[in-house]
């Protein structure tokens, strides 16, 4: 299988065909690849296969004089309707820019060859011009993935964001249990909230992750077989692994 999708980078590459195969099979060591919408998704941190988005982070891989970043995260908004006890964001200021700027820095990141642009917050759903900055983002042949509590997604957003060339949808998970979920996150039926975005996110064609934060590798399994038993399937979950304070 990766071998067929490796061998236009073989043929393209300056390189040497071998040099380039046993670079690619090395960057892919250890990744699950799955298959959406007719691409293959290496992982969430990398922008789709094929696509202009690919493209052009590979060839800035494999360019010996160039080097750019791959993705780039901007929080669109500092506003958010629920109140967890991990927010950091309480503590930072906040200048909320204009959607012009935001145009511009999306200008400025193309420049610097940037392929995937990862949209956070605060709750970036509550930025009423984020199908702006979508399709911003796309027109500029870059990837875009959103970051959300899933509290404000609806079946016509997630359209809109999907037809203004979002690729995908990231729903945090704290807890298998709503209760605790809810607690953490500070408002009752959050977590219903980030069920249903899961599935209204799948709905509308978007690949769908879920992110979890935990040490403990029980409560990732738990949260996973939760998801299974909803119905709610996820094209990717992703646990994130907790620092721990005394460490
Ligand atoms: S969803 Fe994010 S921005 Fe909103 S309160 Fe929680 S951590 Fe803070």
């Amino acid at each position: 299988m990766i071998n067929s999708w490796v061998l236009p980078f073989v043929l393209d590459s300056k390189r040497g065909g071998l040099e380039t195969l046993r670079f690619a099979l090395g960057w892919l060591d250890g990744e699950q690849i799955t298959r959406h919408e007719k691409k293959w998704v290496i992982n969430s941190f990398l922008p789709p296969f094929p696509g202009k988005a690919f493209d052009r982070m590979f060839e800035n891989l494999l360019s010996p004089r160039h080097l750019s970043p791959v993705s780039a995260y901007l929080a669109v908004t500092s506003e958010c309707q629920l109140n967890c006890i991990h927010c950091s964001l309480k503590n930072r200021r906040s200048a909320n820019p204009r959607t012009e700027q935001w145009i511009d820095t999306l200008e400025g990141l193309e420049q610097l060859g940037v392929s995937l642009i990862g949209f956070t917050g605060g709750e970036p759903l509550l930025e009423k011009d984020l199908p702006v900055l979508v399709r911003e983002a796309s027109k500029r042949g870059m990837e875009s993935m959103v970051f959300t509590s899933g509290m404000n997604l609806s079946p016509e957003l997630a359209m809109e964001l999907k037809q203004a060339g979002l690729w995908a949808i990231a729903v945090s998970l704290d807890h298998p249990e709503p209760e605790k979920h809810d607690e953490i996150r500070g408002v009752n039926g959050a977590f219903q909230k980030a069920l249903d975005a899961i599935r209204i996110s799948k709905n509308a064609g978007l690949y769908t992750m879920v992110t979890m934060e935990t040490n403990d590798r029980s409560h990732g399994e738990s949260q996973t077989q939760l998801l299974h038993k909803k119905k709610s399937r996820a094209d990717q979950i992703m646990c994130r692994r907790l620092l721990s304070a005394e460490s």
